[in-house]
C-alpha cells in the first residue's frame, strides 16, 4: 500500500508538469485564432434569471475554463461581457450555462448565484481584490498534520474565518496521526469550539472511512499547508482519482489543466472534492478589523465584560479578554492569531 502511493504521487505531478507548457501554448494559439471574433458581434447577454445552469466549473485559467457536463469535460471561453475585465471571475464548483456554437469554442454565458464560497484576498492588476477559490462548497476540510509539519493554529484560524465569511461548513482533519501517540494539545481549543475533528493517517489508512462519510455526496474543499498530506488523503479517498484525471486529458485535445489553480474532482457516488494546491497562506477577505473578534466566538463571549464597547482587546483598561487570557481561561494561541490577523487587516 505504502509503496503504491509513493509511486503514484510523483507520476501525477509529472503529468501535470508535462502538460503545463502545452496548455499555455494552446491558449496562445487559440487567442490568436479566435479572440478577435468575440465580443461586439454577439447579441447582448441574456439575463441570468431563468436560465438553468448546464455545467459545473472544474478549473479556470484567465479567459479559459474547463467545465463538466454530463460526465464529459469541455474547454470553453468565458463571454467577455461576463468577466467585465476581472481576472478571477469563476471558480471550481461554479454552476454555469454553456452555449455551443458551430465552429467556435463553447462559450460560458451565465453564472448562477453561489450558495456559498471560499474567498481570499489576492493581488490582481496591482490591486487587492476578492479571489473566489471555490464555489458552492458544503464543507471545507482544513487539513493539518500532527507532526512534520507541526500543527499551526494560525493557518487553521485563517481558514475558519474564510469558511465562516463564505457560509461554508468546516471539518478539521489532523493527519499523520501514525507519527504521534496522542492528538496534539493545540487541537483542543478547536474541539472546545464544537468543531468536527477527524484524526487520520493517509499512509496507515486510518480515519479514511470517517472522512469519506463526512464528505459523502457533498462538495468538499481540501485546503491547508503544503506537506500536511492533502494529496495523500485525496488518493486514499479516491484511489482512481489520478486515472480519472488522465482520461480527462485524453478527451480534451485543445488544452490541458493548469497546476497552480484549484481543481474539482468528481468521485464515484457523486462526491465532489476540490483541491487547492497553489494556496499556502490565506489572505483574509471581506472581514473588517472591527468585525474580527466576532469570528472568534470564545473571544467575543468574553468581550461582553470589557469596559469599552468598542474594545479592541489589545491595550484597553478593564479588558475582559486580556484578563481571561491572563487567567488562562482562553486559549492563548487563538488570541495571538486574533492579534496577527487584526494587524494584517489594518495594514
Ligand atoms: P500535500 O502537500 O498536503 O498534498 O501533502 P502530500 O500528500 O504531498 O504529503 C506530504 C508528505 O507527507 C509525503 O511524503 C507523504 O507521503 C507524507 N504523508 C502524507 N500523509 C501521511 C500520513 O498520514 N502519515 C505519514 N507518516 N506521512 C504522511
Ligand atoms: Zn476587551
Amino acid at each position: 500500500m505504502k509503496g503504491r502511493k509513493k509511486k503514484r504521487k510523483p507520476r501525477n505531478r509529472d503529468w501535470h508538469r508535462k502538460h503545463e507548457d502545452s496548455f499555455t501554448h494552446d491558449l496562445a494559439r487559440h487567442r490568436k485564432a479566435d479572440r478577435t471574433d468575440l465580443g461586439p458581434k454577439l447579441p447582448p447577454l441574456p439575463p441570468a434569471e431563468g436560465i438553468e445552469p448546464n455545467a459545473i466549473v472544474v478549473a479556470h485559467s484567465g479567459q479559459w475554463v474547463f467545465v463538466r457536463m454530463s460526465e464529459e469535460e469541455h474547454l470553453c471561453l468565458i463571454d467577455e461581457r461576463l468577466t467585465a475585465g476581472r481576472a478571477t471571475l469563476l471558480a471550481p464548483g461554479d454552476e454555469v450555462y454553456v452555449e455551443f456554437q458551430d465552429g467556435e469554442e463553447p462559450l460560458v454565458r451565465t453564472l448562477a448565484p453561489r450558495r456559498s464560497k471560499l474567498s481570499r484576498l489576492a493581488h490582481a492588476h496591482s490591486r487587492l481584490e476578492e479571489q473566489v477559490i471555490a464555489a458552492n462548497v458544503d464543507v471545507l476540510a482544513v487539513v493539518t498534520s500532527a507532526l512534520r509539519p507541526r500543527f499551526k493554529p494560525g493557518i487553521v484560524d485563517r481558514y475558519l474565518l474564510a469558511a465562516e465569511a463564505g457560509g461554508v461548513g468546516v471539518l478539521l482533519v489532523v493527519n499523520k496521526m501514525d507519527l504521534v501517540d496522542a492528538e496534539p494539545k493545540a487541537v483542543a481549543p478547536y474541539r472546545d469550539l464544537g468543531l468536527a475533528v477527524v484524526n487520520t493517517s493517509a499512509t496507515a489508512g486510518r480515519g479514511i472511512d470517517t472522512l469519506h462519510e463526512a464528505l459523502a455526496g457533498k462538495v468538499g474543499v481540501f485546503a491547508g499547508q503544503s506537506g500536511v498530506g492533502k494529496s495523500s488523503l485525496l488518493n486514499a479517498l479516491a484511489p482512481h482519482l489520478d486515472i480519472a484525471t488522465k482520461e480527462v486529458s485524453a478527451s480534451t485535445d485543445k488544452g490541458r489543466h493548469t497546476t497552480s489553480a484549484s481543481r474539482l474532482h468528481v468521485l464515484e457516488g457523486g462526491t465532489r472534492l476540490i483541491d487547492t494546491p497553489g494556496i499556502r497562506q490565506l489572505g483574509v477577505w471581506g472581514i473588517s478589523p472591527e468585525e474580527l473578534a466576532f469570528y472568534f466566538p470564545e473571544l467575543s463571549e468574553a468581550a461582553g465584560d470589557c469596559r469599552f464597547r468598542n474594545c479592541t482587546h489589545i491595550h484597553e483598561p478593564d479588558c475582559a479578554v486580556l484578563a481571561a487570557i491572563e487567567r488562562g481561561d482562553l486559549p492563548k494561541a487563538r488570541y495571538e492569531s486574533y492579534l496577527r490577523i487584526r494587524s494584517s487587516l489594518e495594514t
